[in-house]
């Protein structure tokens, strides 16, 4: 087992006034999944302002789990060790799964950090599973992205 040196997130949370909801369901996980955890390594995942609260009404801060980028974007931190702060190394599970960014919903669909344009991910063994339908579903987040970006830069 990989020990994981890098800081920890809080893994238990104290405040828990708010109900967090629950992110959306964009499409089921696919059912072969092998649970390779590539998707939560190195990510430059984006968050939604709804995904931000999300989280933060779980307990976690927002320094704790996101980063702005350079057009006032924000996105999931790393470790030091590289993977996202919410991967639990130890289980191979996400800590914040029913709540997760709804961009790691569409996986393997990932939007390109600088165009924002969707496309698959290589490295998902099961990209090539994606039907055009939810292509079409990550260009509405991605549209999204664009419109906050947009306002963020004024
Ligand atoms: S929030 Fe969860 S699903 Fe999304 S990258 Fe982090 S560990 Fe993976």
């Amino acid at each position: 087992m990989i020990k994981d040196t890098g800081p920890r997130i809080n893994t238990a949370p104290r405040v828990r006034r708010l109900h967090p909801g629950r992110t959306p369901t964009v499409w089921r996980a696919r059912s072969s999944c092998i649970a390779c955890n590539l998707c939560c390594w190195d990510t430059e995942m984006l968050l939604l302002p709804e995904d931000v609260e999300r989280l933060e009404a779980l307990g976690y801060r927002r320094e704790e789990f996101a980063e702005p980028d350079d057009r006032g974007l924000l996105r999931l931190r790393n470790t030091p060790r590289g993977h996202c702060v919410f991967l639990d190394t130890r289980t191979g599970r996400c800590r914040v799964y029913e709540h997760r960014p709804l961009g790691c919903s569409f996986y393997p669909i990932v939007l390109d950090p600088r165009s924002l344009e969707p496309h698959l991910d290589p490295e998902c063994p099961l990209a090539h599973t994606t039907r055009p339908g939810e292509i079409r579903r990550a260009r509405a987040l991605a549209r999204r992205f664009r419109s906050i970006a947009g306002r963020a830069q004024g």
